[in-house]
C-alpha cells in the first residue's frame, strides 16, 4: 500500500454546533468535487464533523490544499475529490 499523502485537519469556525437544520436531500452526506476535471484524488473525511468549521486537506506530494466547509450535520461532506498529480483514485471516480 502506498503511503497516504493527504492529511486532514479540522479547523473549527468558533460558531460551535450548527444552528440550522441539515439539508434533507443529503441525509448521508455529500461528496465534494473541486477537481474541475483535472487529475484528482479522492480523500475520505471523518464524518460528520464535530462542529461548524472546515476540513483542511493537504497533499504532501504535490502541495495542493483545499478547504471543505462542514457543520457537524448529516449533510456534511463525506469525501473530497481534489486536483492532485498523484491521481491515485482517479479511476474510481464516477461522474
Ligand atoms: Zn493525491
Ligand atoms: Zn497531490
Amino acid at each position: 500500500m502506498e503511503q497516504e499523502a493527504h492529511s486532514v485537519v479540522f479547523e473549527p469556525s468558533g460558531r460551535g454546533k450548527a444552528q440550522c437544520p441539515p439539508n434533507p436531500n443529503f441525509p448521508k452526506g455529500v461528496k465534494v468535487d473541486v477537481s474541475d476535471g483535472l487529475i484528482a484524488c479522492t480523500k475520505e473525511l471523518p464524518y460528520p464533523a464535530p462542529e461548524c468549521g472546515a476540513w483542511i486537506v493537504r497533499c504532501a506530494a504535490c502541495g495542493m490544499s483545499v478547504a471543505v466547509t462542514a457543520a457537524g450535520r448529516p449533510d456534511d461532506p463525506v469525501n473530497v475529490t481534489m486536483p492532485c498529480k498523484l491521481g491515485r483514485e482517479a479511476n474510481q471516480i464516477t461522474k
